[in-house]
């Protein structure tokens, strides 16, 4: 079924199914959404009214049985940030999106009465149907109740209390093919699809199938493809310890920030490290190795259980047991497990409130490593809304500016994750240029920096950081509208025959003859274009920096600070 625009508008509560306009039809994923977002969404409006657009496509390799091609990227303005945002996730959406012809679902404008929707897609179109049921529900709710009526072979998108609330780290969710979920987690999406009154979006691609220009070439394409991703060893490692393989290794590298920044250092790492998650879930019968998508071979995710063998969590990643362990001192897994699930379930970016929790202890709110007391702020006072809720579910800025607190670990009013700059500097580079607030994912220089993929590049030395993390910046973009999972990167910087059998499956998927230096043009389009957003939204350089504490405290045990000038900085955008 040739690919199609599925467009929606929320003010006239109308639907239609339009032709890919000719200049976007070489996109997918975050490349189109940015792409739409640019051209139809005005840089200043409110990122919670009517002219704020909610743009989901799944990327160029969704829908095929391409590796790793599952992920979901969903755009708009942030309300978070004010900047253009793209987030992306794995579950069964991308992949059914894309059997239905979908190229992108664009949502725009706001219904004029206090009324909630969902919207029911299929390849015929979208219909929208008056929602209360599952309105006030979290997100496990709703995904079992809509799993019961439609069974599993229909994709789920939804949000939580705190999407509905429009809290600006709300955000949106995805069933996996188990029915648990997977977060669009960053820079308050959700809030964007709470402001257009949609709970959830139901997904039925019937008995539709992506085509494939060449089948041949893209079966042994994918085979290389497959083959070089599962023989990377850190695909390896991520298969057995998860994403938290990295708890020990960062805190090694003295980059682990502990208590809201003030320290590299997590004296109780190991109760929170990949191992000893690795060894609590083989005793307690869990999953070591779990999918998000079909296809995926790498495998990361995982099914993280009770003392009596119950599920909690699933998807439990580095970076949100980082924010709620070592930066709040949470030395507890289990308390740690809990604290993920209800966020799953309200619906909000676990690592933005962990770090907003991480200012809040701070400020006195509640003590360091009080985990108890982080349930019951989620439970209690997040899930209903209360006002310290709300100024948490806001965000670590909004923490920051209600309690005048000094320490907020944020650039563009986004929660900086797990690596410290001071330690790793080319991750600061990345925090500090990202066209979206700090964000790891954006340009992954701890590959280099820590992990010795693709070369090596001390973490303490200036040296070569702002080209690494340009480098990886354009190639993250590119990659983010492929749908394939950012973990592909490993195997693509190291193994040679990678990037190639990458490139030979789009060529083979659409018939068409992409170059390497395509690739690399395609991630510098992005990059631009969601520049050129933000500049016309009001942002300037002086946007580009880290939190002063950054440049003026020591962190331990290295005791360096981040120490690029402005100037040093503002040359990652010369290219
Ligand atoms: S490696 Fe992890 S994030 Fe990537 S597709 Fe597999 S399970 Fe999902």
């Amino acid at each position: 079924m040739a690919d199609r625009i599925f467009r929606v508008n929320m003010t006239k509560l109308t639907t239609s199914v339009e032709k890919v306009p000719a200049k976007w039809a070489a996109y997918g994923g975050r490349g189109l959404t940015s792409t739409i977002v640019a051209a139809e969404v005005e840089p200043t409006c409110h990122p919670l009214g009517p002219k704020n657009k909610l743009v989901l496509a799944p990327g160029l390799l969704s829908g095929t049985v391409a590796a790793n091609s599952g992920r979901l990227s969903i755009g708009a303005k942030s309300p978070l940030t004010g900047t253009i945002k793209e987030a992306n996730a794995g579950g069964t959406a991308a992949q059914f999106l894309a059997r239905a012809g979908v190229k992108a679902l664009i949502i725009e404008g706001r219904p004029k009465k206090d009324k909630w929707y969902s919207l029911a897609l299929t390849p015929d179109g979208v219909t929208i149907k008056k929602e209360k049921k599952l309105i006030g529900k979290g997100n496990f709710k709703v995904v079992q109740s809509l799993t019961e009526k439609l069974g599993n072979k229909t994709a789920i998108i939804s949000i939580g209390q705190a999407g509905e609330m429009k809290m600006a780290s709300a955000n949106i969710s995805i069933m996996d093919p188990d029915g648990g979920l997977r977060s669009s987690g960053r820079g308050g999406l959700g809030a964007v699809m709470g402001s257009k009154k949609i709970k959830f979006i139901t997904i039925d691609p019937e008995d539709q199938k992506v085509t494939i220009a060449r089948p041949d070439k893209f079966k042994e394409a994918n085979r290389t493809f497959a083959k070089a991703l599962a023989n990377h060893p850190v695909s390896q490692a991520l298969g057995q310890y998860g994403t938290n393989v990295l708890v020990n290794i960062i805190n090694e590298a003295g980059g682990l920030p502990t208590k809201n920044f003030t320290t590299g250092q997590f004296a109780g790492h190991e109760s929170i490290s990949g191992e000893t998650m690795h060894d609590t879930m083989s005793q307690r019968g869990g999953k070591i190795k779990h999918n998000c998508h079909a296809g995926c071979v790498i495998q990361c995710s995982q099914v993280y259980n009770d003392a009596a063998g119950k599920k909690i969590t699933s998807g439990f990643e580095y970076e949100s047991i980082w924010a709620l362990g070592a930066d709040c001192c949470v030395d507890n897994l289990d308390q740690i497990a809990m604290a993920d699930q209800i966020m799953d379930d309200i619906g909000i970016d676990s690592i933005e409130t962990s770090v907003a929790m991480g200012v809040a202890m701070e400020a006195g709110v509640l003590s360091f490593g009080d985990g108890a007391e982080v349930l019951r702020i989620l439970k209690k006072e997040v899930a209903k809304g209360t006002a310290l809720g709300r100024v948490i579910g806001n965000g670590a800025g909004s923490v920051g500016r209600v309690y005048g607190i000094t320490r907020v670990p944020v650039v563009k009013n986004q929660a900086i994750p797990a690596y410290d700059p001071r330690a790793i500097k080319g991750i600061g580079i990345t925090y500090a240029t990202s066209t979206q607030g700090a964000d790891h994912t954006m340009g992954y220089t701890i590959a280099t920096n820590i992990l010795n993929v693709g070369g090596k590049i001390d973490p303490l030395t200036k040296e070569g950081q702002v080209e690494l993390s340009r480098n990886l910046q354009i190639a993250t973009a590119a990659i983010d509208s492929t749908g394939m999972c950012l973990f592909i990167a490993f195997a693509a910087l190291d193994d040679e025959k990678c990037l190639p059998a990458l490139i030979d499956l789009i060529n083979a998927r659409f018939d068409i003859a992409l170059t390497g230096d395509d690739v690399v043009n395609l991630g510098k389009y992005i990059l631009k274009t969601e520049r050129a957003f933000n500049i016309a939204a009001g942002f300037t350089s002086v946007d580009d920096r880290l939190p002063e504490f950054f440049y003026s405290e020591k962190l331990a045990p290295h005791n360096v600070v981040f120490d690029f000038t402005g100037q040093e900085i503002d040359t990652f955008w010369d290219f």
